[in-house]
């Protein structure tokens, strides 16, 4: 049998990759484009794709419904800034109907969220991530390089008042930019009945503010300072994602750490990214791919072509990413094209 193409007890189609890891999670990134500049994402004059290369809204679908159909139960939606993308609700709608979709959830700087956040928990959206790396308007202006603190801060207080199954903040933390402030991130949160991820920089392509070695600033530190005020009890609990969590105090919110670093995280991989130009990609850190927007623009109506492209491609799924801070980027896309 091809282990790519089995079928689990369910009678629904597996993807499985030459390491025996289930593919169950597409990462889509609906748009390269984005309302911030984050120094550790993109450079300030970022070019991006011109539109005309991205797939459309129905072709997003397309690919979304067949990863479903192969298996797939778990959709989160990224970008760039996804919510910038015109009519990006039409996708969101059309997607939340997906009968084996089970877990669909966000990825947001949150600037937009004012007025998406309810529309969005109509759609299907269950889970929502805001990014947000410090509590300070000037920081949050220096690491955005643009944006208004306000603005991100309403956007969590609109996606709260929603009422999603869960709202998590992601924040970045940098040496001498914002790692003073992940006891107070996390008082932010616990206060809100949020979760919380600490992230590790990754080395995606050039971004022309910092050396990405000197500010580095790893999980175990973080977690070293957090235990300076808070009771930090390990759990077991997975949200289907790289993270490892911990409890504050006994709270029911939990504070994740995201350390490609310092905790490699490939051999449970489960998910595979598209982006916005559709190529998939096997691996974060590799350039492994294949390009689904060839595949649909030459089979407008028929999907099985689509669907063995999809199957195949897990025989190329890398073991894992080879990240190294102290060498040069070898990966050339920023985070913003991948779909973080
Ligand atoms: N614009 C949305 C946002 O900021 O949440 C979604 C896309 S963004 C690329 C997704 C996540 O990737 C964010 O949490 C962001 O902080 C994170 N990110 C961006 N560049 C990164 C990098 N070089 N290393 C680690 N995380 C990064
Ligand atoms: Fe935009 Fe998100 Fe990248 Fe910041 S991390 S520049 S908000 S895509």
């Amino acid at each position: 049998m091809n282990k790519t193409s089995g079928h689990h007890e369910s009678g629904t189609p597996t993807l499985i990759d030459n390491f025996d890891r289930r593919i169950s999670y597409l990462r889509i990134s609906v748009t390269d484009r984005c309302d911030l500049r984050c120094i550790y994402c993109m450079s300030e004059d970022i070019k991006f794709v011109p539109r005309s290369q991205l797939l459309t809204l129905e072709e997003l679908y397309r690919v979304g419904k067949n990863f479903v159909d192969l298996g797939v139960s778990k959709i989160r939606i990224t970008g760039g800034e996804p919510l910038t993308r015109r009519n990006v609700m039409q996708l969101f709608e059309q997607l939340g109907q997906l009968q084996g979709l089970k877990d669909f959830t966000l990825t947001t700087n949150g600037t937009l969220l004012n007025r998406y956040a309810a529309p969005l928990k109509a759609a299907g959206i269950n889970r929502i991530n805001i990014s947000l790396d410090t509590l300070r308007a000037d920081r949050f202006l220096r690491i955005t390089r643009k944006g208004d603190i306000r603005a991100t801060l309403d956007g969590i207080d609109a996606a709260l008042a929603v009422g999603f199954d869960r709202v998590k903040i992601n924040s970045v933390i940098l040496k001498h930019h914002n790692h003073d402030e992940v006891a107070d991130l996390v008082r932010f949160a616990q206060d809100r009945g949020m979760d919380i991820s600490f992230i590790e920089e990754m080395p995606l392509g050039f971004v022309g503010d910092h050396d990405r070695a000197t500010v580095y600033y790893s999980s175990d530190q973080i977690l070293m300072d957090l235990q300076k005020y808070y009771q930090m009890t390990p759990t077991n609990e997975s949200s289907g994602g790289p993270a490892r969590y911990y409890r504050v105090n006994g709270s029911p919110h939990r504070v994740g750490f995201i350390s490609p670093h310092s905790h490699n995280f490939c051999d449970t991989c489960n998910r595979v990214r598209l982006t916005a130009e559709g190529r998939l990609l096997l691996c974060l850190g590799q350039e492994h791919s294949v390009d689904l927007r060839r595949v649909v623009r030459a089979h407008p109506t028929d999907d099985e072509p689509l669907r063995q492209a999809i199957i195949d491609s897990m025989q190329i799924k890398p073991k894992g990413h080879e990240f190294d801070l102290s060498a040069k980027p070898v990966i050339f896309r920023h985070m913003n094209a991948t779909g973080g």
